[in-house]
């Protein structure tokens, strides 16, 4: 029998037999998928659902956009490099000719590109090496809620506690410090920062550097404040301290323009940026640094995968369509769109319900709902049709990322879906 004729619990039991059981967006959205294009996915009853999660962000574009398919089927077609290492190709050329012409001289900075290992988790690793390396230094701050990945070194600056606790080995050389989400009555972060930099009895060293989601994202969609972040790299540039920003979630146009830091202009001395990058959803991870930070010595930071030369392919005819887009003003304006729907529409239906967010990426927070309330609402989503995740302490956020390119008409497809489990789970 082939999979397409088989029930669907039948169909999903190679992956509940064969697969491990550390799978997990799977269990939220339990259907076999077979293809997709632009919002929406197809399972393979051919049911379609509408897709507010774009692989974590990663699909800006949406599913098997045609102008980068064209592309990469083309570079197939010509036997192009696809597996590179760190070679000199022509695929990579074209993507740093258009990342410095494109991002980088526009906003007049200046940043050398490292290609690393395709996770985000890896480029995370770069900075913190770089960081270390550089400064000499070996602790690092970084705050509570924050995201950065899962492999050792970027673990240790993720603040979520179940994540951690699967480490099984000590992770060290990190403080971490409040984010400005709101928990605690304007609690002075900086203050306190400033506080365990210069107190000869803090208690904690000076570190290399500061990590910091201008967005925390996987922490529940809590946008910082522009004068904190920008009191912040204050802060690190008065002490020596490094500011790496990690763009990966909210980088790419997710916030509006391309970096989410330029809201507050700011010039981090480190930048990470993944997921969206390649514009096709495939890996590849980038960390941009300072050139007189650029103190690697060759291969010091290697890895096999770091010329995915189909993701350059990808990676350039994005930075191209964004730039004709003018995808900053696009994303501004589905994003009020969303935030407009949310605030008038969902949030009144009940008192405890809060909304937070900016570009195209929002926050339905639900933490003064009953524990898994947001978690209910992203099921029965899913029932209706809509692919989306929860974010946050206690998965208390509903967290919409659609691709970036929605039609109106499906956004607001995608928002009465939202609406109506809203009302179905307060029912319930
Ligand atoms: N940093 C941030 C802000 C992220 O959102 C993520 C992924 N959710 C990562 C780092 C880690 O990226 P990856 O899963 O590709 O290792």
């Amino acid at each position: 029998m082939m999979a397409q004729d088989l029930p669907d619990a039948l169909a999903l039991q190679p992956f509940e037999a064969h697969e491990s059981n550390v799978r997990s967006y799977c269990r939220s959205f339990p259907t076999l998928f077979r293809r997709a294009k632009g919002t929406v996915l197809v399972d393979r009853a051919g049911r379609e659902y509408l897709d507010f999660f774009a692989g974590a962000g990663t699909l800006a574009f949406g599913h098997n956009p045609d102008f980068i398919k064209e592309r990469l089927i083309a570079y197939l077609e010509a036997d192009g490099i696809s597996h590179g290492l760190d070679l000199y190709t022509e695929a990579k050329a074209e993507f740093i000719d258009a990342f410095v012409r494109l991002v980088l001289r526009p906003r007049g900075l200046d940043y050398r590109l490292q290609f690393t290992g395709p996770t985000g988790a890896n480029a995370v690793e770069a900075a913190l090496k770089l960081a270390r390396k550089f400064t000499g230094r070996s602790g690092v701050f970084a705050f509570s809620g924050g995201y950065h990945g899962l492999s050792l070194g970027s673990l240790a600056a993720t603040a979520n506690r179940g994540k951690r606790a699967a480490a099984g080995t000590g992770l060290h050389d990190v403080t971490f410090v409040p984010y400005p989400d709101g928990r605690m009555p304007a609690p002075d972060t900086l203050a306190w920062i400033e506080r365990l930099f210069t107190d000869s009895h803090s208690g904690v060293e000076l570190p290399a550097a500061l990590i910091v989601e201008t967005v925390q994202a996987e922490g529940g969609i809590h946008p910082a404040p522009v004068a904190w972040l920008q009191d912040l790299q204050t802060l690190a540039q008065r002490h020596g301290v490094l500011l790496i920003v990690d763009d990966i979630q909210v980088g790419c146009h997710r916030s509006g323009p391309f970096f989410s830091f330029e809201r507050a202009g700011l010039r981090p001395d480190l930048v990470v940026l993944s997921k969206a990058i390649s514009g096709y959803g495939l890996p590849m991870s980038l960390l941009l640094l300072r050139p007189e930070l650029d103190i690697w010595q060759p291969g010091e930071h290697t890895g096999t995968f770091r010329g995915n030369q189909l993701a350059f392919v990808g990676g350039t005819a994005a930075l191209e369509r964004a730039a004709e887009l003018g995808l900053a003003a696009l994303v501004e304006q589905k994003g009020s769109r969303c935030r407009q729907w949310l605030q008038e529409r969902v949030a009144p239906l009940d008192a405890r319900l809060a909304v937070r967010g900016l570009g195209l990426i929002w926050g339905l927070d639900c933490a003064a709902l009953p524990e898994g309330f947001a978690s209910r609402v992203s099921a029965r989503c899913f029932e209706l049709g809509l692919v989306i995740e929860t974010a946050g302490r206690q998965d208390a956020v509903l967290k919409l990322l659609p691709p970036l390119t929605t039609p109106d008409a499906q956004l607001d497809q995608g928002l009465a879906v939202i609406e109506q489990a809203v009302r179905d789970s307060l029912r319930g």
